[in-house]
């Protein structure tokens, strides 16, 4: 693997110009805009892009992808809160479990396209605060479905007993409401059962049990409902990229389950988060000592998960590449454990890893750095500096 020449370019700039081992996040946000540019165009009509800000919220990030997506999926009153600030033209969902009174009076105030109802209790609470406010409340009801064939993937939040969306038993309730409370508008349902999907094949499949059960209800229920969230979870290989999830073959799949499950008349949203910014983000750290431990190498590197918290929250063997500096090798073809500043022997990015040549000073630059990685990392425990940020704009 090797990197694009204008990201080796700005390292050797940002390790020109600082006097400290380096330890960075570096972010190509002309790369995303391509990326999410491709998606769109393999799309087929009538489906919907919206980006699940809790992969990574950084503002260069949203502003570059706020021309370019539908709009974005708020997880919490926090992201809510901060994506109305800084994408305040953009249409915004407000999903999560625990949604707070307050937190749903703020996103009535800042008109949300739709509410992501979690349970009947939220509903109520939502009709009460609407009302109150002279609003009406869009609402997506989030179902945990039942499905002949459970999801298989690492993370599950659905299709088995999980504290996510509402039962179908609790559906009748639900609707029940909806149609005697003027304050609530129901617009469509939204099923979101996993994340980390590569296989392409089963996730037509899913989505096309979702397609039957949107069919199903509205028969059943008389409902006329012109939106179906089919969530996000597309899935990033880090061992193989090439292998990722598979999104130009999805979207012909996709195009023949919408004619086949007669959807053309529907809207089909989807809000994705790892599978669009994972890409564009790069971790770097400075080699800053290279020890023999029983037996074992381990390169030490300036940062650690409290940074980068991806490879422990996946305990995977995170993928990077070494960019030599001018220092003799310390080590040829051996393996090693790359680690981090902390005092925890967690704090592994890849474990015994073969490297050709590594030294001292050299650069460790972790790909597929940009979701789930600074936002979900533990950056307070042991008060070390954060890292620098750099966003290449062109
Ligand atoms: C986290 C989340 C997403 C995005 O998941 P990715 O795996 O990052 O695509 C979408 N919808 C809901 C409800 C989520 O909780």
């Amino acid at each position: 693997m090797s990197l694009p020449e204008r990201i080796t370019r700005a390292i050797d700039d940002l390790r020109g110009k600082s006097r400290d081992p380096l330890c960075a996040y570096l972010y190509d946000l002309p790369a995303l805009e391509r990326h999410v540019r491709a998606m769109r165009t393999a799309l087929p009509a009538g489906c919907e892009l919206f980006y699940a800000a809790k992969a990574n919220p950084e503002v260069p990030i949203l502003q570059t992808l706020a021309p370019l997506v539908d709009g974005f999926e708020a997880a919490s009153g926090g992201e809510l809160a901060w994506l109305h600030e800084h994408c305040p033209d953009q249409p915004l969902i407000f999903g999560g479990p625990g949604k707070l009174d307050s937190e749903l009076e703020a996103a009535l105030d800042c008109r949300i396209d739709a509410f992501h109802v979690e349970s009947v209790h939220e509903l109520r609470r939502l009709a009460r605060l609407a009302s109150v406010r002279g609003r009406r409340a869009p609402v997506l009801l989030r179902l945990n479905l039942k499905l002949a064939e459970a999801p298989d993937s690492r993370l599950v939040m659905g299709g088995k007993p999980t504290p996510f969306g509402l039962d179908e038993d609790a559906l009748d309730e639900a609707l029940a409401l909806l149609r005697q409370e003027p304050a609530l508008e129901l617009k469509g349902l939204h099923f979101h059962l996993l994340s980390h999907q590569l296989d392409v094949p089963g996730h037509l499949q899913l989505i096309r049990a979702y397609c039957r059960t949107f069919r199903r209800i509205s028969r059943e229920q008389g409902l006329n409902l012109p939106l179906l969230n089919v969530g996000g979870g597309m899935g990033i290989n880090y061992q193989d990229h090439a292998h990722s999830f598979d999104w130009p073959g999805f979207c012909r799949g996709l195009a023949e389950v919408i004619a086949e499950e007669g959807m053309a008349d529907t809207r089909i949203r989807f809000e994705i988060g790892r599978f669009i910014s994972a890409a564009c983000g790069y971790y770097v750290m400075q080699v800053l000592d290279i020890k023999r431990n029983h037996g074992q190498y381990f390169a030490v590197a300036r940062g650690g998960t409290h940074h980068f918290r991806t490879p422990a929250a996946q305990g995977h063997d995170h993928p990077f590449v070494v960019l030599r500096g001018n220092q003799a090798p310390h080590l040829r073809e051996q393996t090693v454990t790359l680690v981090g500043q902390l005092c925890t022997p967690k704090d592994i990015l890849a474990r015994q890893q073969p490297v050709a040549e590594l030294a001292i000073g050299d650069l460790l630059v972790f790909t597929l750095a940009g979701a789930y990685a600074w936002n979900i990392s533990h950056r307070d425990f042991l008060m070390h500096e954060p890292p620098q940020m750099m966003f290449l704009f062109h």
